[in-house]
């Protein structure tokens, strides 16, 4: 038996995960895995009911689960609040109380829906990489930080800083990502301009003597973020430090269409959280027209990672793939398609994978 903790959180984060939670029924029965889904409040629904944006509870459920989806937080009525006061705070904490170190992004390309990309049509085909962040250290948690003033000057500060445990941790972590895909990583620094990035290719270099079976390659980061841009194919998995992860990570991510088809994974060594990339979109929310695609998406990562089923993964990815040949949420219309909601496209691909069970 395994627990699925859902965290639906604010906007259009339950209509979406109601969606993703579909597919996890559909697929658990399919692939014969019990699976019991219990539901706990965080974000801005958690801060109504409970006050903060992490309750204890929920807390105290995503360390016993064996996965967590999660959905989205944020709220315009919380714009104004006191920093500990934000939805998202409640997601921050979260991923730092399961210490959720690796973040995983998928950047794979439709070919039912290469239009949907920014860039030409063949330059995304056959796209598939994998973007492994590390999501606990670097530059946004590092000491001393903040804005300060000294004989009359203001100034801000913050602190990039890695310990080897933590490179060591998350390059071994891509390195045995990219042995179960096509043995070839990526990492990448500033290894021209900053301590920290010589530090992390020297590491990246003696670990990847353990792993010459693996083809390795190191990029400075404005490289990498051309290369990406260019010639994304070329890629497979690539491994770099928080701040930078953060940002090629959502460059990457756009190659292949709207941010409403982008799943994510955080992983530690003893838990695991899937989420789409976006946010809660008030803008969209309660109308039923946001696209559940990352989400749905998301549950197929829970299924690869957390159950090791990876072939459950490859076919939600299909049944999305055969599902954009003909239907489009509101975000990726197109003509020649037939428009639908968030709830009627996460029926068809629930269809679609029941057909293809
Ligand atoms: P957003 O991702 O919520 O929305 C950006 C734009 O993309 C909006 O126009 C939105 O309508 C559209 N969009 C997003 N997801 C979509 C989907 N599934 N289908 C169709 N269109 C979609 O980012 P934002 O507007 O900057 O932030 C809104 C709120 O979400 C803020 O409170 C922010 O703090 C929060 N946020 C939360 C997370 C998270 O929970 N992981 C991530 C980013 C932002």
């Amino acid at each position: 038996m395994k627990t699925v903790l859902i965290l639906r959180g604010d906007g259009i984060g339950p209509e979406v995960t109601e969606q993703g939670v579909k597919v996890l029924r559909v697929m658990a029965a399919e692939a014969a895995i019990e699976v019991e889904v219990e539901e706990a409040l965080i974000g801005a629904a958690a801060l109504d009911a409970a006050g903060v944006a992490l309750p204890e509870q929920t807390l105290a459920r995503a360390g016993a689960a064996d996965a967590i989806l999660f959905g989205a937080v944020g709220d315009p009525r919380y714009d104004r609040a006191d920093f500990y006061l934000q939805p998202g705070k409640g997601l921050l904490r979260l991923r730092r109380e399961l210490e959720l170190y690796a973040n995983l992004r998928p950047v794979k390309a439709f070919s039912a829906a290469l239009q949907a990309s920014p860039l030409k049509a063949e330059r995304i085909e056959g796209v598939d990489l994998m973007i492994v962040r590390e999501l606990t250290g670097g530059i946004y948690f590092g000491e001393p930080r903040g804005i300060k003033e000294e004989a009359g000057e203001r100034y801000a500060l913050n602190t990039m800083i890695y310990t080897e445990r933590e490179v060591e941790r998350i390059v071994r972590f891509a390195f045995e990502l990219a042995r179960k895909r096509r043995r070839k990583l990526t990492s990448v620094d500033k290894g021209n301009a900053l301590e920290v990035g010589r530090f992390w290719r020297d590491t990246a270099a003696r670990i990847a003597r353990e792993y010459a079976d693996v083809e390795t390659h190191h990029l400075y980061v404005d490289n990498a973020a051309m290369q990406i841009i260019r010639e994304p194919a070329q890629f497979d998995t690539l491994v770099m430090g928080n701040m930078f992860g953060d940002i090629l990570s959502d460059a990457a991510a756009n190659l292949v269409g709207s941010l409403g088809m982008l799943p994510s994974a955080s992983i530690g060594r003893h838990h695991a959280l899937y989420e789409p990339c976006h946010g809660s979109a008030p803008d969209i929310a309660g109308r039923d027209i946001a696209n559940p695609i990352a989400s749905i998406l998301s549950v197929g990562m829970l299924f690869g990672y957390s159950f090791d089923r990876p072939e459950v993964e490859a076919t939600v990815h299909r049944a999305v793939n055969d599902v954009l040949a003909r239907y489009r949420t509101a975000d990726i219309m197109e003509a020649g398609k037939t428009q639908v909601g968030c709830t009627q496209m996460g029926d068809l691909i629930a269809e679609r994978l029941q057909r293809a069970g």
